[in-house]
């Protein structure tokens, strides 16, 4: 039996897995979702006895049986194998009130590498599963971390070209570095003078543009998005909730059937969600916390079931997770209404039209069930940052931060605690200093070596000397020269 995948909104628009990797997101603006979720369970009775790898395969397998047991082995090998600075992929950590799981020891140090490592397998292999006679062009707008991670992933993978626009003076020194210095020949890297906003909203006009679709035809070229709806993201997050489960077996923390919370820092509710899912296929999950900074919207949600994104977009010391319209949660709806399209297709349209939501009791009481939520300020970011150092010798990143702060405010002594660590201190290297000290600001590389000495933390080997690299792009546009500068480039890659 092949798992079909549907859309959220419409259960006639379906799909294969590997269709609906190469797709990303369905015809009707909804995602692709499983409508018997929790008819496959994963078997954890041995799962301790496994390595990551094994939990990853046999993760896979139940989403993907499109694919053969073997394409799956060699996806999860080349993905991680050697990629990651320990092949633990994200080792546990044992602090005094809870453990920290660490999901940032990949390429580019953040969490988004977990699934960006995998996703340009899942897609070439999906490339060649379906006798593709194009090749795939990835278009991405980031933030910050999102680029760099899926420019590493899809460097010089075949069958694939990838450009990334981030906005100009939008992104952390570190962060522009990382994408200015990027090498690979199927890659393009370029600033637009504007925000965040506009470099997503540019591409969204170019993924609905029929003549630029056209004109991309002509070279045997198709859109592909690397953003965080695609299941080739989506399904690998859910690895790492199973092996910080098998970790805490095996070193006896809990007996097996034991029911331990995990508090996830939650911007485009992509890793909260895999935990959620994760726990319908039978991971003893009790509470999944979701922990917001001051764009705090899903906070609103979860406590009263409005959904509103009519507010002031901040800028905080958590930048990604500065977000108002988490796309993910569509996916959530959908299965805590009780799989009903017509329902998600009305109030997604709602949020299109009027910027709010209100979801009828019985979805709320749902997803209360399985979800609690909360919030850090930025000062009380920086001082949890601090606390943590002081207590436990341990150098949280902002992001983490607000999720160890979510966690102190009521910590759940009857359960174990994990929490999910997204980026390395050092990419964010200027909020954590100055959460340690008030001096002012200096040279972030500099800042970097300083916070080295002091802590004796180490710097990933990706940061280390990324200011002595040389810069490869250099390329800033208006924003409405993104057409234009994709057309004229992609023929040279
Ligand atoms: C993307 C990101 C998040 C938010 O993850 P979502 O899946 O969007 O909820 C949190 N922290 C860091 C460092 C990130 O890069």
């Amino acid at each position: 039996m092949n798992k079909v995948y549907e859309s959220t909104r419409d259960k006639h628009e379906r799909i294969k897995p590997a269709k609906a990797i190469l797709q990303g997101l369905s015809n009707d603006g909804g995602l692709f979702v499983l409508s018997d979720l929790t008819s496959r369970t994963l078997d954890i009775s041995s799962l301790a006895d496994k390595d990551y790898y094994e939990i990853a395969q046999d993760v896979l397998t139940l989403f993907l049986d499109d694919f053969t047991r073997e394409e799956i082995k060699d996806c999860v090998y080349n993905a991680y194998k050697g990629k990651f600075s320990t092949d633990e992929i994200t080792p546990l950590v044992k602090l005094s009130d809870a453990f920290v799981l660490e999901l940032f020891n990949g390429p580019t140090s953040a969490f988004k590498d977990v699934g960006l490592s995998m996703l340009p397998q899942l897609t070439s292999t999906a490339l060649k599963k379906t006798n593709a006679d194009y090749d795939v062009l990835i278009l991405t707008a980031t933030s910050g971390d999102t680029g760099k991670a899926a420019l590493e992933g899809f460097k010089d993978v075949d069958k694939t070209k990838i450009m990334v626009f981030y906005p100009n003076d939008g992104v952390s020194k570190v962060q522009e570095t990382q994408m200015k210095t990027q090498q690979g020949k199927n890659v393009k890297v370029c600033a637009i003078e504007g925000n965040f906003d506009d470099a997503q909203s540019g591409i969204k006009k170019l993924f609905v543009d029929d003549a630029f679709k056209a004109e991309l035809a002509k070279e045997d070229i198709r859109l592909s998005s690397a953003n965080s709806i695609n299941i080739g993201r989506l399904i690998p997050q859910m690895v790492y909730y199973f092996y910080a489960y098998a970790q805490l077996v095996k070193t006896g923390e809990i007996k097996l059937g034991d029911k331990i919370n995990y508090i996830v820092p939650t911007g485009n509710f992509g890793n909260i969600l895999a935990g959620y899912y994760a726990k319908q296929i039978g991971l003893p999950v009790n509470k999944l916390v979701c922990a917001s900074n001051d764009n705090n919207v899903l906070y609103d949600f979860i406590q009263s079931g409005e959904y509103n994104r009519k507010r002031n977009f901040l800028k905080t010391i958590s930048p990604s997770m500065d977000i108002l319209i988490s796309s993910n949660l569509e996916r959530l709806l959908y299965y805590a209404s009780g799989c009903d399209n017509a329902y998600i297709k009305e109030i997604m349209d709602e949020l299109n039209t009027k910027g709010s939501y209100k979801v009828k009791e019985d979805v709320l009481k749902s997803i209360q069930k399985d979800f609690t939520c909360g919030y850090a300020t930025n000062e009380q970011t920086a001082e949890t940052i601090k606390t943590v150092y002081e207590k436990d010798d341990y150098l949280l990143d902002p992001h983490t931060a607000v999720a160890y702060k979510v966690l102190l405010d009521d910590v759940d002594k009857e359960h174990k605690n994990v929490v999910l660590s997204t980026a390395s201190p050092y990419k964010f290297t200027d909020s954590v200093y100055h959460s340690l000290h008030s001096e002012d600001a200096s040279d972030e590389f500099e800042l970097m070596k300083k916070l080295n000495e002091e802590t004796g933390v180490v710097i990933p080997k990706n940061l280390q000397d990324l200011d002595k690299l040389p810069v490869l792009h250099e390329d800033v546009i208006e924003k409405d020269e993104m057409k234009e500068y994709v057309l004229k480039n992609v023929k040279e890659m």
